[in-house]
């Protein structure tokens, strides 16, 4: 993708005349097309559900599928909530988020409990005649947390615990340690006296630590005063970042999925099974989450280092939310070809500080993918 416009986003507020919004308090819905010659047929709702939830409930950013007849092309999707018309919030549909018998649509942060609309084809509407429960974010799924291996600014992190019993050291501290070359990459002053504690992040500064093996030890100066709470002296395996498509998928390859490409594609593609979940590679802070008509469903997390990363074509829109921190191995979305895509794929750019249309530059992700691809 290539001038990426951003000023498309989705989930606009609808103010709507008042004779709607006397639906929302229970007048009975779907009103249908009488089936005249040459008129599409209107649509019609009969369930509507989420998924790991009772029926009729969901999670706000959780993916909500409609069920019913006539869906295709639908328009939008209209959340009434409680509160007479203030709280409705309208989404737009994209034409890949209807079938003839089904609406997905991710439902908005903002989304209350109450009937739900789909504005068909035609512009004939059909309502639910019972409330949807909208109820608070699901947690964020972590990826990561069954692999044997940390990721640097991962949920889990490194434990070290140590008992100070003498007098302090003058250089007293806890190092992080790399196997591979024994440097000390991060170092941690001790408490000064009873249980301490590090817990390391994988990071170095405002990066991640090169993946390898490491050790946190008390230093020497530091075995005077202190000693090794038992277990906590453990080798253990830190990654860079954790490979962000959790499935089967190929790496980008032809000239059209490279980063250049010949038409100026500012990232690289990589192909999976449409649904296969997508993790964050590093941790951040979400920037955009939004639809574009290019790039689909998409989202770009800021670094602490100022860069920042984004996927797009995904299949709904994130349930992170703009402004809050995801952590490595956190679950962004799914692989899709939403917006311009040809078979379902992770679109992935890098940006150098400070950032996505922030005065940064796209640069090629390749490499980073091939180094995660072999580790996680
Ligand atoms: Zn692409």
């Amino acid at each position: 993708m290539n001038k990426f416009n951003r000023s498309n986003s989705s989930a606009l507020r609808l103010a709507l005349p008042a004779c709607l919004a006397a639906l929302a308090v229970g007048v009975p819905a779907a009103v249908a097309a009488d089936g005249g010659t040459g008129v599409p047929p209107g649509p019609t709702v009969s369930s509507a559900s989420c998924a790991l939830q009772p029926a009729w409930t969901c999670a706000r950013g959780q993916l909500l599928t409609i069920e019913g007849e006539n869906l295709i092309r639908s328009r939008r999707v209209i959340f009434f909530g409680s509160d007479g018309s203030a709280d409705n919030i309208s989404v737009k549909l994209s034409a890949k988020a209807s079938t003839a018998t089904t609406v997905r649509v991710t439902v908005p942060q903002s989304a209350r409990s109450g009937l739900i609309r789909v504005e068909g084809s035609t512009g004939e509407t059909a309502t639910t005649r019972q409330d949807l429960k909208v109820v608070a974010s699901l947690p964020a799924t972590d990826d990561a947390k069954d692999s044997s291996k940390l990721v640097a600014g991962g949920k889990r992190q490194a434990e070290f615990r140590y008992d100070v019993s003498g007098r302090s050291a003058p250089g007293a501290r806890v190092e992080a340690v790399r196997g591979t070359d024994g440097k000390v990459v991060r170092s941690w002053s001790l408490v000064s006296s009873g249980r301490g504690e590090v817990n390391w992040n994988g990071f170095v500064g405002k990066n991640p630590a090169r993946s390898g093996t490491y050790l946190l030890r008390l230093n020497e100066a530091a075995k005077e005063e202190a000693q090794v709470v038992s277990g906590s002296d453990t080798q253990f395996q830190m990654l860079e970042g954790f490979f962000p498509i959790r499935g089967a998928h190929s790496l980008s390859s032809t000239s059209t999925q490279k980063f250049g490409g010949g038409r100026g594609h500012q990232g690289t593609d990589h192909f999976a099974r449409c649904g296969t979940p997508l993790a964050a590679w590093t941790s951040g802070v979400v920037q955009y989450n939004a639809f574009q008509g290019a790039a689909g469903n998409y989202i770009v997390v800021r670094r602490a280092n100022g860069e920042s990363y984004a996927y797009m074509h995904m299949r709904e829109r994130s349930p992170a939310k703009v402004g809050s921190k995801v952590f490595a191995g956190q679950r962004l979305g799914h692989v899709s070809d939403t917006g311009h895509a040809q078979g379902c794929h992770l679109h992935i750019e890098l940006w150098t500080a400070p950032g996505w249309y922030k005065g940064g530059k796209p640069y090629d992700s390749l490499p980073l993918m091939k180094r995660l691809d072999k580790l996680s």
